[in-house]
């Protein structure tokens, strides 16, 4: 009876209201009773077997660290041993920028080459026996999956941002409890980590640190299937490559077929497909940075860095070991390296962590009316009427664009175009929004709440 309940608190809190955020670990952490299953609205799990009494354990776990069930950020980070408190990016050591040194790891990187640094570092010097990472398939184009590896040719390839819903956390499970692994996720991934290291800290001990890469916005599949058709290309299966970010940073989309046709595409115009494709779970949650990593890093936007078109990070340290490992890399020049304020770290995000943290309450507030939601610790008080109005707005342009045959309709449209009209019509949109939200961020005031999702942690 027990594991029924538990099956039917992920399918009603989660599943059945679209909370889920394809993280992966139902299939992770139990035997053969889920499988992901494709969507065009992401990978969802499907119940393959009965839940039987065996069950139980596993499904306590998934209940407990589910992403789709929100996540109390501020009790959790209390688990992590910080020098500074920021609501904003969460609580940390230090903020740097950074870059690789090296050309091979730079020039291929999504941002800095950071990530590919760290985990290289951890595996030459032993501090993991194993790197987790979300690599494509050899084989199938648009075809994703966690890849466990200890081969420096194989982290090195692994570059890039994948901006498509995937799971990460499906193989959890086939982990072998005697090595040390290094996850690289995003913030979602890394939350439902630290929620098993935290609740379970023995059985979890093996993964042994956790990176999160930034995660503003991400998309459902098709995305890529609506570009091609953009330009002329039917089928999928002539695609022979895709590049998310190809070339100097911030890089471009690049497809090659099997024809040898190149398509690239600049990486701001093809933000064009996001209200066409935006997932529902990057709307309704508020950690941008992954605030409960022991690293978080992304791209370091500012105009001085962008005209340089050579990549860099920003990275936020919250557990001491990466700050030695920074400055390490840092004196053997690996890396070029610089400390940041607080202030520069926001500037730099200042437009996507409103969105995350106004705009996902926001969001969730609307969602209540309609059944459960996930549930945070966290929230902002004193929102403007105003930018209240902003958010319908976003709303209303998401559920046009997201409708079937507005995305068949302009799926016609050919991609530089779209690129270029999305790009200016963000610009302006940007303008106006800006003094809203600048002002929302900076009167911003984060309070605690109190909520049953919390209390399963106390
Ligand atoms: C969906 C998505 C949205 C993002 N949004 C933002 C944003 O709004 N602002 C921002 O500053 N940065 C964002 N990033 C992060 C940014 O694109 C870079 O990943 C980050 O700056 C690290 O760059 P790097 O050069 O150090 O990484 P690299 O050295 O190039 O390594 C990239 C690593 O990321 C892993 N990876 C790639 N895609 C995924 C994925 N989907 N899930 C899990 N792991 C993945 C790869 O396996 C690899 O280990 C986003 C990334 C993704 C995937
Ligand atoms: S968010 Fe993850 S754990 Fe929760 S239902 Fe979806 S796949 Fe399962």
């Amino acid at each position: 009876m027990e594991q029924k309940n538990l099956v039917k608190k992920i399918f009603t809190e989660v599943i059945n209201p679209g909370n889920c955020f394809h993280c992966g670990l139902c299939v992770g952490l139990s035997k053969n009773l889920f499988k992901m299953v494709d969507t065009n609205k992401g990978p969802i799990p499907k119940l393959i077997r009965k839940p039987l009494k065996r069950d139980i354990s596993s499904l306590k776990k998934i209940v407990h660290a589910c992403p789709g069930r929100g996540v109390p950020y501020d009790h959790l980070s209390q688990n992590l041993t910080t020098l500074k408190k920021s609501k904003l990016l969460g609580n940390y050591n230090y903020l740097y920028i950074a870059s690789a040194n090296s050309n091979l790891i730079r020039e291929n990187a999504s941002s800095g080459g950071l990530v590919r640094s760290l985990l290289i570092e951890l595996i030459r010097s032993k501090k993991v026996d194993y790197a987790c990472i979300l690599d494509e398939s050899k084989k199938t184009i648009l075809n994703f999956d966690l890849l466990v590896t200890r081969n420096i040719n194989e982290i090195l390839n692994a570059s890039q941002s994948i901006y498509q819903t995937t799971p990460l956390l499906h193989k959890l499970k086939n982990l072998k409890k005697n090595k040390k692994y290094v996850f690289v996720g995003l913030p979602e991934h890394v939350a439902s980590l630290r929620i098993l290291k935290v609740k379970y800290p023995k059985e979890f001990s093996h993964i042994k640190f956790l990176i999160s890469i930034y995660s503003g916005t991400n998309m459902y599949p098709g995305a890529i299937e609506f570009y091609l058709k953009g330009n002329g290309i039917n089928n999928i299966n002539d695609v022979k490559k895709i590049h998310w970010r190809y070339g100097e940073w911030p890089g471009m989309l690049r497809i090659k077929t099997k024809k040898n046709k190149i398509l690239s595409l600049k990486k701001f115009y093809y933000n064009y497909l996001i209200p066409f494709f935006i997932s529902k779970n990057c709307l309704i949650t508020p950690d941008f940075t992954g605030e409960l990593s022991d690293i978080s890093i992304g791209d370091a936007w500012s105009p001085q860095l962008e005209n340089k078109g050579h990549g860099y990070s920003v990275a936020i340290t919250r557990s001491k070991i990466f700050d030695q490992i920074l400055n390490k890399l840092n004196v053997r020049n690996d890396l070029y390296l610089k400390k940041i304020h607080l202030k520069n770290a926001v500037r730099m995000h200042a437009h996507m962590i409103e969105f995350k943290k106004v705009g996902s309450y926001l969001r969730i507030e609307k969602l209540k009316e309609k059944g459960p939601v996930p549930l945070y610790d966290l929230e902002p008080s004193n929102i403007s009427w105003m930018r209240k109005k902003i958010e319908l707005f976003i709303g209303l342009i998401i559920s046009i664009a997201s409708n079937k045959k507005a995305k068949n309709l302009f799926s016609l449209f050919n991609s530089n175009l779209m690129g270029f009209v999305f790009k200016i019509i963000r610009q302006i949109w940007k303008s106006i929004s800006k003094p809203t939200k600048r002002k929302g961020l900076d009167n911003i005031r984060i309070i605690k709440i109190k909520n049953k999702r919390l209390k399963e942690f106390l």
